[in-house]
This record gives structure tokens, sequence and C-alpha cells, in this order.
């Protein structure tokens, strides 16, 4: 079976890894493949790609808002999320799902964390946020307090949430907060490009749990921000990223595949 993540840059992705120990797992033939595409020829590049043979694709950065909108076909939480990551073709038809909410969910479930009932601050406001924040709210946390650097960005995430907007109050990165959080979500790329991070000074004052989306083999910035604060329990996202993961690869094949520690794959 032919598979592929499309992405710009694509060269270091680590899903080719996760998805060939997916297909090994279960005795499966896979063919996961990295492609460089990128968003002006993005339409005809999908297309071509499972004209080819290609059964299903994963798409990265920064293309999954290029990725529904090109689906015939999408379900309902991509259309919440006006965001894909993963497509495959039926009945001639492109059809989208966005697999990181249900796939932090996942994670979180796998960590035995709970977000019932609590605060949840969710920094960022850009295509991760979008794609987590309904699934984050169906968790019936108490509020999610919104923080980006740029409020109408954050503004457009809470109007275009189908349930739950009441729940959601929006900041900027330097109001100081009345209600301290007990976990704390980065999903912002500062970190990942190398900036400043600025961010409310009493943020971290309840905070018991930081979990940043971006990933790497040592500490990410966000990660060592609160570690430095005194948060005791941080993760970084490739929890996340093996489970977004495996729900496309049920998507596709209709097979549970067994999943990996994050230990047996990142090294
Ligand atoms: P986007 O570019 O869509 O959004 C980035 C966000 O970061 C925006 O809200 C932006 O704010 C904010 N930001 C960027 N620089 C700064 C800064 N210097 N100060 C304050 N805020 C800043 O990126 P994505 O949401 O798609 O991805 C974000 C991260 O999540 C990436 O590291 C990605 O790898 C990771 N990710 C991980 C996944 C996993 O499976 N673990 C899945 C998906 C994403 P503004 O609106 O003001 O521009």
């Amino acid at each position: 079976m032919k598979l592929a993540v499309i992405g710009s840059p694509i060269k270091h992705s680590l899903s080719p890894k996760i998805h060939s120990y997916f297909g090994d797992s279960l005795g499966l033939e896979i063919q996961y493949e990295a492609i460089e595409v990128n968003r002006d020829k993005f339409k005809e590049s999908v297309i071509k790609l499972f004209e080819s043979g290609y059964v299903g694709l994963n798409v990265t950065l920064p293309l999954k808002d290029l990725a529904y909108s090109i689906s015939q076909n999408k379900t309902k939480l991509s259309q919440e999320t006006k965001t894909a990551n993963t497509l495959w073709m039926k009945e001639n038809k492109i059809h989208c799902d966005s697999t990181d909410g249900p796939g932090l969910i996942g994670d979180f479930k796998r960590k035995n964390i709970s977000l019932k009932g609590l605060n949840i601050a969710l920094i960022g406001a850009g295509g991760s946020a979008r794609a987590i924040a309904p699934s984050l709210l169906k968790e019936n946390p108490r509020r999610i307090i919104l923080i980006n650097r740029t409020k109408s960005k954050a503004e457009d995430l809470r109007n275009n949430l189908r349930e739950g907007k009441e729940k959601v109050s929006i900041f900027n990165n330097t109001q100081e907060q009345e209600v301290s959080p007990e976990i704390i979500i980065n999903s912002s790329s500062a970190g990942i490009k190398g900036e400043d991070l600025v961010l409310p000074n009493n943020l971290f004052n309840k905070t018991k749990i930081s979990y940043d989306l971006s990933y790497s083999l040592v500490e990410t910035p966000f990660n060592l921000l609160a570690k430095e604060k005194g948060v005791p329990t941080i993760y970084d996202g490739k929890g996340m990223l093996l489970e977004q993961a495996a729900l496309s690869f049920r998507l596709w094949t209709e097979r549970e595949p067994s999943i990996p520690t994050e230990e047996e794959i990142f090294i």
C-alpha cells in the first residue's frame, strides 16, 4: 500500500518511520514516503499522487488549509477546524479529516490526564490551535484561556467554533490572568523559530502540566521555561504525533495499529 506525507520542508519528517512501524505491527506491506510539495502546485500534485496509486496522504505545514479546501468530502471535525491533515480518495472524490485534535486527546488519555473541569491555557491561535480547540472543548474543561499575539486570529478561532464559544476567553501575550490554568498547551511556533515568546507574568502560578505541541529530542524552549517556572510535569508533542498518525492509518487501512512508545521511535 502506497502512502505519503506531503509538505515543505518535509525531509526530516518522522511520519515514514511511524507508519512503517504500524505496517510491521500488522504484517502489512506499507510503502510510506515523505514528498516535498509546495503551495503553488498543491491540488495537481495531490491528484497526480492519487492517480499514481497512493492510497492515503498525510498533509503537514504549510498545507493543511489547502488540503481542506481542495477536498470534496469533509468530516464534521475538519469542517469545524477548516483544516485537514489526512486525505484519501473514495468514489472519485478527495476525502479529508483532521486527526490532530483527537490525536492530542488520545495522548492525554494515554497519559491518564483528564481535562474535565480544568482551566486550560492555549497559547497560539494558528492552524494547530484551530485543529485542537473543538476536541479540547469536547472534554468539558471549565475554561479555555486563549492567548495569542494577534487578537483577531484568536477571535476568528472562537467565532468558528460550533460549540463551547462561551468557555473561551481571549487575551494577548502580556495580559495578566485572573484565573490560573492548571494545564498550559503551547501551540505557538515561537520556539521552533528561535523567537522569544512573551507570556503573562502570573501564567504559571498554579500550573501542574505543560504540553508543548512542538517536539524535539531535547527539551523544547517552551518546556524549559515551564520547568524554570516550577511546572512539575511537562510533555512535548511526540505522543500527539504518534496518536494522530495512528488515527490517519486507521482511516486508510481500517486496521488498528499498535502504537510504539516514544522511546521506541524517537532515538
Ligand atoms: P501556525 O503558523 O499556524 O501558528 C503559529 C502560532 O504561533 C500563531 O498563533 C502565531 O501568532 C504564534 N507565534 C509565532 N511566533 C510567535 C512569537 N514570536 N510570539 C508569539 N506568538 C507567536 O503554526 P501551527 O499552529 O500549524 O503549528 C504550531 C506548532 O505546533 C509547530 O511547532 C508544529 O510543529 C506543532 N504541531 C505539532 C503537532 C504534533 O502532532 N505534535 C501537530 C501540529 C502542529 P500570530 O497569530 O500572532 O501570528
